[in-house]
């Protein structure tokens, strides 16, 4: 079985750059006494230890749902739709305000983020959201984010926070999405089922032998079970982003995977960078063509944002976060990228300098035309334009 290393690993998270958090309810709420509020103090201090490192932590809590039933009163057993939606209400406010005061105690600002299964899988939505978690990242609070389960029906919803917490990965480029449960990593076997299963520290790919091992999906209390783990490490390893399984069940749990704490690591098979641009540049059908001057395409070659003011000319049908395709002054193909603007504004702005966009358009706009982190710029050898 070439795709498992038996090697054992030493983890450093301070060597990462960006890192997801995933905290499984069972880990934050105790069914009769509410909040762990001493763990979280542990993890507060983990967290904090890693921003002071430099690295940029993002939470995806659990624990809505099990935190409401107990300040609402509710009885164990299933809940009703509407039962689970005013549990995640009322819980989802002592959720966020313990993190807020956990994280304030080390002089770190949390900053609250409610996703829908649509605000990562339709395009424009997605850039709307992977904005305002940057834009927290780069004022230095800690994004705290679950599933808005509040709005959420079962068509339209995660249902479990592996998968979002994997989604809220590859939307932010990060290296490492850490899930932290009642789980330690994989085994050969379900461990409750097969007392021989091995322990897997490394797997360096999630094959069809490896799903085999996870066995059937989860209770009733956990959700996630190893099944939508491994959906998860799939959806994240595609992008370029490593996981770690871990049980989170000790004390500082992330200074505790440093301390060599038994986990699984599940390598990443590319950089995130090259993931996204990956998917830019070859899975979608421009739907719109820009053609800019001399001074865009150099800046562009050198790693800039394309802004209005080097644009020439517009064409096509696009709404904002399409992609379109950027041509040179000689006519080749220069640049693929998501455009900032729907086709209307794009071509009212076009050849305009960035301080005169908002007196255009009569809103606040973004200033690149097409931002550098969304722009994949074609290698030496350039594609010829089509003929018109
Ligand atoms: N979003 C749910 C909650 O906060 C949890 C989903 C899950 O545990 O995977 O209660």
């Amino acid at each position: 079985m070439n795709h498992i290393s038996q090697a054992h690993q030493s983890f450093r998270l301070s060597a990462y750059h960006r890192i997801v958090v995933k905290i499984g309810s069972a880990l934050l709420v105790d069914r009769t006494a509410g909040l762990k509020r001493d763990w979280l103090e542990s993890l507060g201090a983990d967290v904090a230890a890693l921003a002071k490192a430099g690295v940029e932590v993002m939470i995806v809590s659990s624990g809505a749902i099990a935190l409401g039933r107990t300040v609402l009163g509710l009885p164990n057993g299933p809940l009703r739709l509407e039962e689970s939606q005013a549990a995640a209400a009322a819980g989802q406010i002592e959720l966020a305000k313990a993190y807020a005061e956990v994280l304030s105690h080390h002089a770190l600002r949390a900053g609250q983020i409610l996703l829908t299964l649509s605000d990562t899988e339709e395009r424009r939505r997605y850039l709307n959201a992977r904005a305002t978690v940057g834009t927290l990242l780069r004022l230095k609070a800690i994004p705290v984010i679950n599933e808005n389960d509040t709005v959420a029906t079962t068509e339209i919803r995660y249902g479990d926070n592996d998968r979002l917490a994997a989604r809220v990965a590859t939307m932010m480029g990060a290296d490492l999405l850490i899930l932290l449960s009642d789980i330690d990593g994989l085994y050969t076997a379900p461990p409750h089922q097969n007392p021989d299963a091995q322990f897997l520290p490394v797997v360096d790919a999630i094959t069809p032998d490896i799903e085999a091992m996870a066995g059937a999906a989860a209770s009733e209390y956990s959700r996630g079970g190893m099944k939508t783990k491994l959906d998860a490490g799939k959806i994240a390893n595609a992008a370029g982003t490593a996981m770690i399984i871990t049980s989170g069940t000790r004390f500082n749990p992330l200074a505790a995977i440093d301390q060599g704490e038994r986990s699984t690591l599940f390598k990443a098979s590319l950089t995130p960078v090259n993931a996204w641009k990956t998917w830019i540049s070859g899975n979608l059908e421009p739907s719109g063509r820009i053609v800019i001057d001399e001074g865009a395409l150099v800046a562009l070659k050198s790693g800039k944002s394309l802004l209005a003011a080097g644009v020439r000319e517009v064409a096509g049908q696009f709404l904002r976060g399409d992609t379109v395709a950027v041509f040179g002054p000689d006519g080749r193909e220069a640049a693929r990228g998501l455009i900032a603007y729907d086709a209307a504004d794009a071509v009212k702005i076009a050849g305009r300098k960035t301080n005169e966009i908002a007196g255009i358009l009569g809103y606040d706009a973004r200033s690149a035309m097409i931002h550098r982190d969304d722009l994949v710029v074609r290698a030496a050898k350039r594609v010829a334009a089509p003929k018109e």
